[in-house]
């Protein structure tokens, strides 16, 4: 059996807790126990808080140049150990091979990324009234900053904060969920034998509301990086104010997938296939709403459905899978709800051929059409590999369709007619919009999201700025 990391690393240091209690963590495909972590004390947490923040007076006097080559030593460790890494993301999660194999990379990429701005953040100096007098900015790293993450990207929500926030020049400390903390808690080992001194880059598990409530009230932790749900994020607003803390929050979303009539039908069903069964539909840009002009529909659900057959949904670690496990056995259960709910509102059920293993986490693809707004499956995320397919008749009611809905993420727009795509998704209230591309998640890009599904963004050359504070000098000369 693999040898999976079973502590935490706190100042360097892998540590148990001090009150020798665990937790198990178990593979979502076979329910086969693969490891346990700690499940810290208080008191540890504490403690890991008051280490990480005094490592960030070694690490933010470092020279860029300094902070910018261990990056790339993690970034190059990351891409040596692919298989490593891709294995265990599996394992934790249930995603095919393949995907975990393109999360490594992806988490790689961001490390390289942040690297190359480690070494541009440049301050600037602007003109006073008086000439006597300079008025320079300066770019300074925020300090200590925390980050709780969730358990569908084991390593790559994990990495878009922790590259940019080590660039910046801020020491780390984070919480990653109690399903996958396996491949946070490698990547710290990874990072400190790149050479990232000790407690700059640190892993705690355990409960997180006590975790979390450590965090939000310590006035060590300059700020808190979050992704996760909505709900969850409206508490770590509420609690932010008692110490003002600066905030990014990636929460959930609900994106529209509009086909317009005019649409390429064989390029819009390989885009739906992407953004719909992507981690067995477990990604926050995963599409959640089709919404099919009239005069396609039936064209649409055809081929959607001839196509969805052809998935082979089973075990991540079999090489030929395309859909792995739903994370748990309450996730199989609320996905279920969902589209049952919708059958007794009308809609339609068009389950696939796919053959399903044994396993009760392993959820059968399927079509709901005729889905209504008045329908609970149209508001929640559904995350599971669910198409929700409802019509349209015009560009307006697409729109309004489209825009209905308190999350703001990610959006799509299937349309041979560029302009055309262009001024709709100018109108839609998301914070990203594919035009004919459901895989819009890169480094070079800035992802996030409007309305409830957050704010702040991670990559691009404007997710450093979350890590940073500007100060201003007014110099008399
Ligand atoms: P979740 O239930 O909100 O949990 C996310 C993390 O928050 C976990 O580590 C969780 O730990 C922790 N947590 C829960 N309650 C907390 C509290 N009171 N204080 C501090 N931490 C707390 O979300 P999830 O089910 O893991 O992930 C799925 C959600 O993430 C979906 O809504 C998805 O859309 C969203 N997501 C968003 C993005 C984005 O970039 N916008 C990306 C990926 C996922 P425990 O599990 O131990 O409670």
């Amino acid at each position: 059996m693999k040898n999976f990391h079973s502590l935490c690393m706190v100042n360097g240091s892998w540590v148990r807790s001090s009150d020798e209690k665990t937790f198990e963590i178990a593979n979502p495909a076979t329910k086969a126990p693969l490891s346990s972590v700690p499940a810290l004390t208080s008191s540890d947490v504490i403690m890991a808080v008051d280490n990480s923040a005094k490592a960030f007076e070694t690490w933010k006097n470092m020279p860029a140049r300094t902070r910018s080559d261990i990056l790339i030593s993690i970034a190059n460790l990351l891409t040596e150990r692919l298989e490593e890494f891709a294995s265990t993301i599996t394992s934790e999660q249930g995603k095919p091979l393949s995907e975990a194999r393109g999360e490594v990379m992806y988490a790689a990429h961001y490390f390289r990324w942040f690297s190359e701005e480690a070494v541009r953040i440049n301050g600037d100096i602007i003109p006073a009234d008086s000439p006597t007098k300079r008025i320079l900015v300066l770019k300074q790293p925020i300090g200590l900053v925390a980050a709780i993450t969730p358990w569908n990207f084991p390593l790559a929500m994990l990495a878009r904060k922790a590259a940019a926030a080590l660039a910046a020049g801020c020491s780390f400390i984070a919480k990653p969920a109690p399903e996958t903390p396996l491949t946070a808690l490698a990547l710290g080992g990874l990072a400190l034998e790149a050479g990232l001194p000790a407690g700059v880059f640190n892993v705690v598990t355990g409960d997180a509301e006590m975790i979390g409530e450590i965090f939000m009230s310590s006035p060590l932790v300059k700020k808190v990086t979050f992704t996760g749900s909505t709900e969850v994020g409206k508490i770590l607003i509420r609690k932010s104010a008692e110490t003002v803390k600066k905030l990014t929050l990636e929460l959930g979303g609900n994106a529209p997938f509009i086909v317009n009539e005019d649409a390429d039908l064989e390029k819009a069903i390989e885009g739906a296939i992407y953004g719909k069964f992507r981690n067995a539909g477990q990604t926050c840009v995963c599409v959640n709403r089709f919404l099919v002009h009239k005069k396609v529909v039936e064209d649409f659900t055809t081929m959607l459905s001839a196509r969805i057959d052809k998935l082979v949904v089973g075990n991540g670690l079999n090489p030929d899978s395309d859909v792995g496990p739903l994370i748990s056995q309450e996730a199989h259960a609320k996905v279920s709800r969902l589209v049952e709910m919708a059958k007794q509102m009308g809609a339609s059920i068009i389950p696939s051929a796919c053959a399903i293993p044994n396993g009760s986490t392993f959820f059968t693809p399927t079509i709901v059409a005729n889905v209504k707004p008045e329908m609970q499956i149209w508001h929640e995320e559904i995350f599971g590999p669910v198409c929700a397919l409802a019509t349209f008749s015009n560009d307006e009611e697409a729109i309004t369709l489209a825009n209905d809905t308190q999350y703001g993420l990610a959006a799509y727009i299937y349309s041979k007619d560029l302009s055309r795509a262009m001024v709709m998704s100018e109108r839609l209230e998301f914070g990203m919009v594919g035009i004919n591309d459901t895989a819009i998640s890169s480094v070079q890009a800035p992802f996030g999201g409007i309305k409830q599904s957050g704010f702040g963004r991670e990559g691009s050359k404007y997710g450093i700025d979350e890590y940073l504070v500007l100060k201003y000098l007014s110099v008399q000369m």
